[in-house]
């Protein structure tokens, strides 16, 4: 897309959003006249963005609002998100920038939670939108425990399943506890898409050796839809014909360098119900000016909150470091870190009896990553009680007469 292109879509999108209570004052009423005047509207905050929600956002008449979403709500009042139908459609399409490439032959598993949450919309619209069959089975509910969707993977021979990285360790673990393989026992799987949480290098690799199969993520969050994608060649690239971003440093002002770590900031272009202009997303990305073999010239990483890091002396370590420490022990699946007596101490969980982690090994990550390291190995079930993948809780369907045997009981 041309500047001029971007630039009159950015206008388009500001000239919407100053008919709504949130933005009515924060962007100027004038057009802006060069791309870099972009940066003299304010940052976009969750916690402004949670006082607005859910009408203080809209920028369409209420009869075009087709879709609503909110964010999970953990850390207080949940965001909003409004679709009109384009912008349901506009997000399937961001989804299927990715190397993927859904097709009329793919049987899609779809394990995100569909209820209230926006991710499994979409992946289940962007299957759709190529012709592939869905099979919605959401989160784990008590009609959809995981023995059921292994069982589902293998009967409806499911060629993509779609989920949260750690569900698919979860997912592969009660495979295994059912004695099946998850590399050889599902030999119609292609593809995983994973979404929800950063993927690192690391838990990347494990997935892929864990499953022997692609792994396509996509990263996104309800309130701007979906930014980043991998291409086929396992590598995350923005989506610039649907946003606008910016990587600040601590400053939040000053972009950084290339190979930077920073702030990610996204301006939605397409977004018609609910825009966000300069979203400040928390999450730290570094562009890589690295030419991929799909001939784009750069790639990304995002490697995650601040919140989510851990100060070692000196060095300042986040999950995409703590993954690729991890990725080097004999059992990688199930692992916390914290500060030990020493430096940063690691608790591992056993994945096959007699795991070890040699002094040699320790002392290479030392010298590697700079730190003194200290690691234990749990036994199994320490991290993550495995008896909690088979456990439901049934609730059938309603039931009003009893037997006089079962009556009795009953008081
Ligand atoms: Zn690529």
């Amino acid at each position: 897309m041309l500047l001029t292109e971007r630039l009159d879509r950015l206008n388009q999108i500001l000239k919407g959003c100053r008919s709504t209570t949130f933005y009515r004052d924060r962007i100027p009423d004038e057009p802006l006249e060069v791309f870099s005047d972009l940066k003299k509207i304010p940052l976009t905050t969750k916690e402004e963005l949670r006082h607005n929600s859910p009408h203080g956002i809209i920028c369409v008449p209420k009869h075009e609002l087709y879709q609503y979403h909110e964010t999970f709500g953990t850390t207080g009042n949940p965001v909003s998100t409004w679709l009109t139908k384009e912008d349901l459609l506009d997000n399937a399409r961001e989804v299927n920038t990715s190397g993927i490439n859904f097709s009329k032959e793919d049987i899609v598993l779809v394990r995100f939670p569909y209820a209230i949450s926006a991710i499994a919309h979409m992946v289940h619209v962007a299957a759709q939108l190529k012709d592939a069959c869905v099979i919605p089975a959401s989160a784990r509910s008590t009609i959809s425990p995981f023995p059921r969707i292994i069982n589902l993977m293998q009967k409806l021979e499911v060629t993509v399943l779609c989920c949260l990285p750690l569900q698919a360790i979860l997912l592969a673990e009660t495979a295994e506890l059912m004695d099946l393989e998850p590399s050889k026992s599902f030999p119609n799987l292609r593809a995983i898409v994973t979404a929800g949480e950063p993927l690192s290098r690391g838990k990347r690799k494990l997935l892929e050796d864990i499953w022997g199969v692609q792994i396509i993520d996509v990263y996104g969050m309800a309130e701007i839809g979906t930014a980043i994608t991998d291409c086929e060649f396992g590598r995350a690239h923005l989506l610039d014909d649907y946003f606008i971003f910016e990587l600040l440093g601590e400053d939040l002002q000053t972009e950084v360098k290339p190979n930077e770590l920073g702030y990610l900031v996204v301006t939605t272009l397409n977004k018609k119900a609910t825009p966000i202009i300069r979203y400040f997303t928390q999450d730290r990305v570094r562009i890589v000016a690295e030419e991929c073999p799909c001939g784009k010239k750069s790639h990304v990483e995002v490697h995650g909150r601040k919140q989510d890091t851990i100060r070692i002396g000196r060095r300042l370590l986040d999950l995409w470091d703590l993954e690729d420490i991890v990725s080097h022990f004999p059992s990688r699946r199930f692992w916390v870190a914290g500060p030990g007596s020493k430096g940063l101490q690691f608790i591992v969980e056993e994945e096959t009896t007699g795991d070890k982690i040699t002094s040699a090994l320790i002392h290479k990550l030392e010298e590697m990553y700079g730190i003194p390291l200290e690691v234990q190995i749990a036994p199994k079930g320490t991290l993550y009680d495995r008896k909690e993948l088979f456990t439901v809780n049934k609730v059938g369907k309603p039931r009003y007469i009893y037997s006089e045997e079962e009556m009795k009981q009953k008081l």
